[in-house]
């Protein structure tokens, strides 16, 4: 399938933009070290260098396909904890509606185990893999409309834990997920479709990201105008969230502090494979599509949950590296 180049553009800045938002935030803790620049060696206390950082010893996860290790944590839960922030109006029209949170709800809830997220089981860090399970653990609303900066983001998160709406879980990635009137002003649609970073509040190590409905830029943001999910023609917004989300929780997993998984260009596995879908199939192939996927012939290239969806594939870090469905 051939992909609009904007679209390639907007998404392939994502990781430079995470960049920009930890020097813009000035906190050493989102501070990444950009590129390869970890030694191989490094100073003990003792005053001796100590061995090289070695690649994870997990499973059969070893360094050499594309995509370089770092030192940092992956998430190993088993599974992962999504949490979701429902900002901005969802009880409106088109995509910006309760039946969208179901369905990203549910689309959460299922994307464990999947084909797409047992990719991610090929990144570890020096005590163990990531699992490829996620949990959909909770969801709260915020039902402000106003326009959010980067720091505006981490504040709708820190908000939801300090109230107790959702639980302080360094376990868990937390997305903030706007209504297509919400702007997030550091350049949602022009210049990236989502983001993830991390900060620690009260204490704990949050991941946390951010995926507008992408109905706000469809010709940015979505691959397709009527998803395999499509309430009605041309309401992509609910499918073209899916694949951003998917995007962000790969990369939240696998470089959860910005310090574990990225090549020397910066870029993360998601990165890799930036709207770069691989094989596709119709709907109407097995019945799973909206009756508006079906009638526009959407493409889909995930199947689990009952439905199907249209997700980018990921950087496989196992065979010389590759963007692939599934293992
Ligand atoms: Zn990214």
């Amino acid at each position: 399938m051939k992909l609009p180049q904007r679209m390639i553009r907007f998404l392939s800045v994502c990781l430079f933009v995470i960049l920009t938002v930890n020097f813009m935030a000035a906190q050493k803790p989102l501070t990444r070290a950009d590129g390869d620049a970890v030694p191989n060696g490094m100073h003990t206390d003792s005053g001796q260098v100590a061995p090289p950082v070695l690649g994870p010893v997990g499973q059969a996860v070893v360094t050499g396909n594309g995509i370089n290790y770092h030192g940092g944590p992956v998430m190993k839960g088993n599974p992962v904890n999504a949490y979701i922030v429902w900002y901005g109006n969802w009880n409106s029209t088109g995509s910006n509606t309760a039946a969208t949170k179901s369905l990203i709800e549910h689309f959460l809830g299922t994307i464990g185990g999947s084909a797409i997220e047992k990719v991610n089981t090929t990144y570890g860090d020096n005590s163990g893999n990531v699992s490829g399970n996620v949990r959909f653990a909770g969801s709260t609303t915020n039902t402000s409309i106003a326009n959010l900066s980067d720091s505006g983001v981490q504040s709708v998160v820190a908000n939801a834990l300090n109230s107790g709406a959702l639980p302080r879980d360094s376990n868990g990635v937390y997305f903030v997920l706007t209504s297509s009137g919400v702007s997030e002003t550091s350049g949602f649609c022009t210049q990236y479709c989502g983001w993830h970073t991390h900060a620690t509040l009260g204490g704990v190590d949050i991941k946390y990201s951010f995926v507008g409905n992408p109905d706000r830029c469809p010709s940015g943001c979505e691959i397709q105008r009527t998803g395999p999910n499509s309430p009605a023609t041309s309401v992509g917004g609910t499918d073209g969230m899916a694949n951003v989300i998917s995007h962000e929780l790969e990369e939240a997993i696998s470089d959860p502090d910005l310090n574990a998984w990225f090549d020397t260009s910066g870029q993360e596995n998601a990165d890799k494979c930036n709207f770069n879908f691989g094989a596709t199939h119709t709907c109407n192939a097995n019945g799973l599509c909206s009756a508006a996927g079906t009638s526009a012939a959407a493409k889909y290239n995930q199947t689990f949950g009952s439905n199907n969806w249209m997700l980018q594939q990921n950087w496989r870090n196992s065979g010389g590296g590759a963007c692939v469905q599934h293992l």
